[in-house]
């Protein structure tokens, strides 16, 4: 398990998830690829286990760009936590031959989620995959507070 910190908050996550994700987004290679992320809290919310993943299929993709369909109604994440235990925590893409760090869109898609009434998720965790067209180069996780990006360290 590898964990990632950010002030008093903890991101833990499996070195195979990350792996699993990474053999997707070389298919999609050059464009970007990517879905939904889900986990689970611990600790009085002050750890969270991100454990599995969601693919999405309705999408528009380029090399620079990776944009979903917004409307989260498509997947029932309601159902996904009865079944499962585990929540719809945030996003992932990869940027193909580009850094594992976030742009002006991926900010904005992140405060769209925030401020979408359907989901209650306020700080919503960002993954970035940087790869090339065989492997992983990079990937950071962030966390959106207060309207900013943050790297967990
Ligand atoms: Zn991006």
């Amino acid at each position: 398990m590898i964990v990632k910190k950010y002030k008093n908050l903890q991101l833990c996550f499996k070195r195979q998830l990350v792996e699993k994700m990474t053999r997707i987004t070389i298919h999609h290679y050059p464009n970007e690829y990517g879905g939904f992320l889900l986990g689970c809290y611990a600790d009085d919310f002050t750890r969270l286990y991100i454990k599995d993943f969601l693919l999405v299929d309705k999408y528009t993709s380029s090399s620079v760009e990776f944009r979903r369909e917004l409307n989260l109604k498509i997947h029932n994440f309601e159902n996904i936590f009865q079944e499962t235990g585990l929540y719809y925590i945030g996003e992932w893409h990869s940027h193909p031959n580009a850094s594992a760090w976030y742009s002006l869109t991926d900010l904005q898609a992140m405060n769209d989620i925030v401020s979408c009434d359907t989901v209650q998720l306020y700080n919503p965790v960002l993954l970035i995959l940087s790869i090339s067209s065989n492997k992983l180069l990079d990937f950071n996780f962030f966390i959106f507070d207060n309207g900013r990006l943050v790297v967990y360290e």
